[in-house]
């Protein structure tokens, strides 16, 4: 309590590089210029604009994917900032850009809720937070659509980076479970996670939730990977 009334009288300082910024703006005007937004037309299936789509609209157990930013720039500094310097508050930043997609890209709005991609308990404790939970608790507060941890991972997995495609999804198979089926029966979900690489994380928690009685299953991430024209193979 002390730490976070002592906390307000901290310099404001920008989302995504850190500089300090007028106490109301979280986001510099620079940073703000250079953000590498995702443009119309978007590729459903992996987020990204259709100029840049790698995925050739591979089969997929969500219904489709979206998110403001490319993972590059300032939005990977942001994110870098956010994940491993502790900066829980910048969650609110983020969240309203992610807020802001949904609503343009799913006017509908027809989402009981949202649910996070799980980490391990023990990934949880050692790194302090779980920064796809703060997302999905700051998207929850902008959308006023509730925040539900349907989600369990039960076990860790090596990294998927740099592992093909075949062996990313062998990675995956089984790490993630649904404690409450019931609950989950006919639930309109809206998955949120703060980066999407392959989408094969977000395709094997959606398939979880579809197996275990979700009614549909729509994807939003804070960034998608743009990959360089030597890796569209
Ligand atoms: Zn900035
Ligand atoms: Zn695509």
């Amino acid at each position: 309590m002390k730490r976070r009334v002592l906390f307000a009288f901290l310099p404001r300082r920008c989302a995504f590089c850190g500089r300090v910024t007028p106490a109301d703006i979280p986001v510099c005007g620079a940073c703000r210029a250079a953000l590498p937004r995702v443009g119309d037309p978007r590729c459903p299936k992996c987020g990204r604009g259709t100029g840049c789509c790698t995925c050739r609209s591979a089969a997929r157990y969500y219904d489709s994917l979206v998110a403001p930013y490319y993972y590059e720039g300032v939005v990977r500094k942001g994110l870098h900032r956010f994940k491993f310097r502790h900066v829980p508050d910048n969650a609110a930043p983020f969240a309203q850009a992610m807020a802001e997609t949904v609503r343009s890209c799913y006017p509908d709005l027809g989402f009981d809720w949202i649910v996070p991609v799980p980490m391990t308990e023990r990934a949880r404790k050692e790194r302090g937070y779980d920064q796809a939970r703060l997302l999905a608790d700051a998207l929850s507060a902008a959308l006023g659509i509730p925040c539900v941890p349907a989600l369990v991972k039960c076990y860790e997995t090596g990294k998927q980076h740099g592992l093909n495609a075949w062996m990313r999804k062998g990675n995956l198979a089984g790490v993630f479970d649904v404690p409450d089926r019931d609950a989950l029966s006919g639930k309109r979900v809206l998955l949120t996670d703060d980066v999407s690489t392959s989408g094969e994380t977000l395709n094997e928690c959606a398939k979880m939730l579809w197996l275990c009685g979700a009614e549909s299953v729509r994807c939003v991430t804070l960034a998608v990977t743009k990959y360089k024209k030597k890796d569209q193979k």
